[in-house]
This record gives C-alpha cells, sequence and structure tokens, in this order.
C-alpha cells in the first residue's frame, strides 16, 4: 500500500510539479483497492496543501496557523484512526496525519516503543 500516493500534491508549490505528483498519486491510487482506508481520506483535493511544509522557510505562527487548518480536516476525517496507525507504523517523519504531526507522533513512538521518559 502507498499512503504516498494520496498525499503526493500536499508540499508542491509549483504547477508542474503538482500536475505530475497529481498524476502520479491518481495511478498509486488507482492500485488500491476500492475498499482501502485511503479513498476516504477527507484530505484528498486541492485543501492537501495544508498537511505538509511549503518547499520555503516557514515561519512558527504560519506552520500552527497550517497544522490547524489540517487538523480541523482530520477531525471529520473518517478514516482517521487508520491513517495514524498507518503513519506511525511506516514511521512517517513528515505533515499531519491522523491529526498528528510529526513531532506528536515522534512522542507517540517513544511510548510505544517503551522509550518514553
Ligand atoms: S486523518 Fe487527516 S491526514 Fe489522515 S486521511 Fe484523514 S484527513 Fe487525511
Amino acid at each position: 500500500m502507498n499512503r504516498f500516493s494520496i498525499f503526493a500534491c500536499k508540499s508542491s508549490n509549483s504547477a508542474p510539479r503538482l500536475l505530475v505528483e497529481a498524476l502520479w498519486g491518481a495511478l498509486n491510487m488507482a492500485a488500491l483497492p476500492d475498499d482501502s482506508w485511503e479513498h476516504k481520506a477527507a484530505c484528498r483535493g486541492p485543501q492537501s496543501t495544508v498537511f505538509f511544509p511549503p518547499p520555503r522557510f516557514e515561519r512558527k505562527d504560519e506552520k500552527l496557523n497550517r497544522e490547524a487548518r489540517a487538523r480541523a480536516i482530520c477531525a471529520q476525517c473518517s478514516v482517521k484512526e487508520d491513517c495514524l496507525s498507518y503513519a506511525l507504523d511506516i514511521r512517517e517523519p513528515h505533515g499531519i496525519w491522523g491529526g498528528a504531526n510529526e513531532a506528536e507522533r515522534r512522542q507517540m513512538l517513544l511510548v510505544i516503543d517503551g522509550q518514553a521518559v
């Protein structure tokens, strides 16, 4: 399963890159079973850009605002648990997955791995 395909255009800003990644994502999505949780992701589409940082410096207030917008989408998503579980399983280092950012997921992994202090 290639979860990346859903979010392929999240970190894009340029139109050509966005098009290539959207096409790549569509091809990968076609390979997934119709009932897979990725097909139900609420972040699919143009709003997906808020789930990953832009390819430029992002101020803290911009990051917090972007993440709040992403979390609001996650809060309405029917596959939030599947998404977070997947991100933890693959130790995804970037972006908002299942309503959690990378720092929050690192903390969850420390607990899961029994290394939390
Ligand atoms: S929980 Fe959030 S990141 Fe995960 S699929 Fe749903 S909307 Fe996307």
